[in-house]
């Protein structure tokens, strides 16, 4: 029974005729009855949809009197006339949808400028992303969201590989005592960590820690593997599920479990490893701006906002449309604290013992959230075609049996033709518009339309997602079109979130200036800071702006703090963040 009652929803908003098939002669004449009581509903209730939730749930009652007579429960559109004809009716569904049913697809997705946070939850929803998990503060990652992760995996995983790393993987629990080697490291995590104290049946004799990061579980490793200067450099990256539990989840930027890579390097040198943290960051840079579209600002932290355990982090920032900063990647110098921690030596060319020097450098599935929220718009998510999952959905449109024969055949041909791309073919028995909308929603690139008379013509529509812009072209010409058409995407949508970014960087001379963008403009605010952690903790008490970066290409000569007014030693990026 369950499977009818969307459609029954149908029936209530437009006129539609409930067809009930069912079992037996009883069966049959209860069905007769509900059907007039539906008919006598509607004609009380002319403005059915007022009364839609009303109406659908004495319908249920009903229908649940002959629970066990119905076989199926079908729904057709109601016609008047002793003829219609099938293609004209099909034709005028399409054609006029109406307001109401416009707005049932729309209305799913509350616009940006209204209220960023809730567009957020709804594009993820109406994309089919992601799903709340039993657990507060987990998510499931739905198929059409773990293909956009899969897709960042395989070209980050290449990349890193071209870059000399290699893929291994260590295990989920860590003992507790490991976490307490590394003071500072154990005290940036202590409130996030989820721990591990029975097993097996009984109490385990030292708890086991969920890795919440692998620093030390690795680095127990590399010191047994690491002897000589000829065991360096060593480049090992694994890509896991990580665990810090989290007080205020948001799906892909805050959950308790998320996906992640993390690199870990050992290095002779420390100019080595400084060297290999600032590689791997523009790495990340360029990853983010060729694949994701999405350009970035790149730094290094704070003291206050660098990683516990770290010498120096380095980070690249994107900047979201409703201009808050989101911290998208960061590679650590981890100096020897951790070499210390957990005795990695090497015998030196010169026969020295040496602590080596060391790197970690992440990115996460908090990527997804980046790439939503720079390039979503009110119709929903938009996917950059390198990383899209789909890169074009072809729908063919028909009004009869005889058509859809045709158009299929042609989308069928087409899509053969854009085999090296990611195609689907939607020919599901929905109308048109319906089918727009979906492929709309997920933010697929292009969408191909191919109706009868493009089929006599030769031609197919070609949509763009970006900017919805339509072309008609030659079916001959297509595939070199399509193929031109997802490049152009790919820079435009780089393009608008640059000049998005450029738009909103402001630069804040004196302190009124700083507070006033922050009130009434938002975005990155390049000023000058003094370099004080208490003058920046006061920055983000009165404004919640913190610094995002200190940008490696440095100004030589600086003015004064833009809050305190002392001598100033960094021109720096600040931002509201995520
Ligand atoms: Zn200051």
């Amino acid at each position: 029974m369950n499977a009818g009652l969307s459609n029954i929803m149908l029936f209530c908003r437009r006129k539609y005729q409930l067809r009930l098939h069912t079992k037996d002669k009883r069966g049959s004449a209860l069905a007769e009855n509900i059907k007039k009581s539906i008919i006598i509903m509607e004609k009380k209730n002319n403005k059915i949809s007022n009364g839609v939730n009303l109406l659908y749930f004495k319908i249920l009652q009903l229908l649940d009197k002959i629970r066990g007579f119905v076989i199926k429960c079908i729904v057709k559109p109601e016609r008047s006339g002793e003829h219609i004809d099938k293609s004209k009716l099909r034709k005028k569904e399409d054609n006029k949808m109406t307001t109401d049913e416009k707005k049932e697809v729309k209305t799913k997705i509350v616009k940006r400028s209204e209220d960023f946070s809730r567009w957020y939850l709804d594009v993820i929803a109406v994309a089919d992303l992601a799903d709340h998990a039993p657990v507060k503060g987990c998510m499931v990652i739905k198929p059409y969201g773990y293909a956009i992760w899969e897709n960042i995996q395989k070209v980050l995983d290449g990349v890193l590989k071209a870059t000399g790393h290699k893929n291994a993987y260590f295990p989920v629990f860590i003992p507790e005592s490991f976490l307490k080697r590394e003071a500072e490291h154990v005290e940036g995590f202590s409130p996030e960590l989820a721990v591990v104290t029975h097993a097996g049946g009984k109490k385990l004799e030292e708890n086991l820690v969920v890795r919440p990061t692998s620093e030390t579980i690795i680095y127990s490793s590399f010191a047994k593997w690491i002897h000589s200067w000829r065991d360096l450099p060593l480049l090992i990256n694994q890509w896991c599920n990580v665990v810090r539990w989290e007080m205020r989840p948001r799906f892909f930027l805050r959950t308790t479990e998320f996906l992640w890579q993390e690199g870990h390097t050992a290095h002779a040198t420390h100019a080595e490893a400084q060297a290999e943290a600032t590689k791997m960051i523009e790495v990340y840079q360029r990853f983010m701006e060729d694949y994701l579209a999405i350009p970035v600002v790149m730094g290094t932290k704070s003291e206050a906002e660098k990683f516990a355990g770290a010498l120096r982090t380095l980070t690249i920032e994107g900047l979201m449309q409703d201009k808050k900063a989101l911290q998208c990647g960061t590679s650590h110098d981890l100096g020897q604290n951790f070499a210390k921690a957990f005795s990695i030596k090497f015998l030196d060319k010169d026969g020295s013992e040496q602590y080596v020097w060391q790197t970690s450098w992440g990115v996460s599935t908090r990527l997804i959230g980046a790439l939503i929220m720079v390039h979503g718009d009110d119709n929903g998510i938009i996917i950059p075609p390198r990383i899209a999952p789909t890169h074009v959905a072809i729908v063919p449109i028909w009004k009869n049996d005889e058509e859809k024969l045709r158009t299929t055949e042609v989308a069928r041909k087409l899509a053969a033709a854009i085999s090296n791309l990611s195609v689907v073919i939607d020919d599901r028995d929905l109308r048109p518009v319906h089918r727009y909308y979906e492929w709309e929603r997920k933010g697929v690139p292009l969408r191909v339309e191919v109706g009868p008379r493009d089929v006599e013509n030769s031609q197919a529509v070609l949509v763009r997602r970006d900017t919805g812009e339509k072309v008609t072209v030659s079916q001959n010409e297509l595939a070199a079109r399509i193929a031109e058409m997802l490049e152009n995407i790919q820079q435009n949508l780089y393009n608008r979130a640059k000049h998005f970014l450029e738009e909103n960087t402001h630069d804040a001379k004196t302190w009124d200036e700083f507070r006033e963008i922050v009130k009434h403009q938002g975005g990155f605010i390049r000023a000058e800071w003094c370099g004080s952690a208490e003058c920046e903790a006061k920055i983000k008490e009165t404004t919640k702006a913190t610094v995002r970066c200190i940008p490696f290409k440095e100004d030589e000569k600086h003015g004064i703090c833009v809050h305190c007014g002392k001598a100033s030693h960094y021109r720096v990026f600040f931002a509201p963040s995520y």
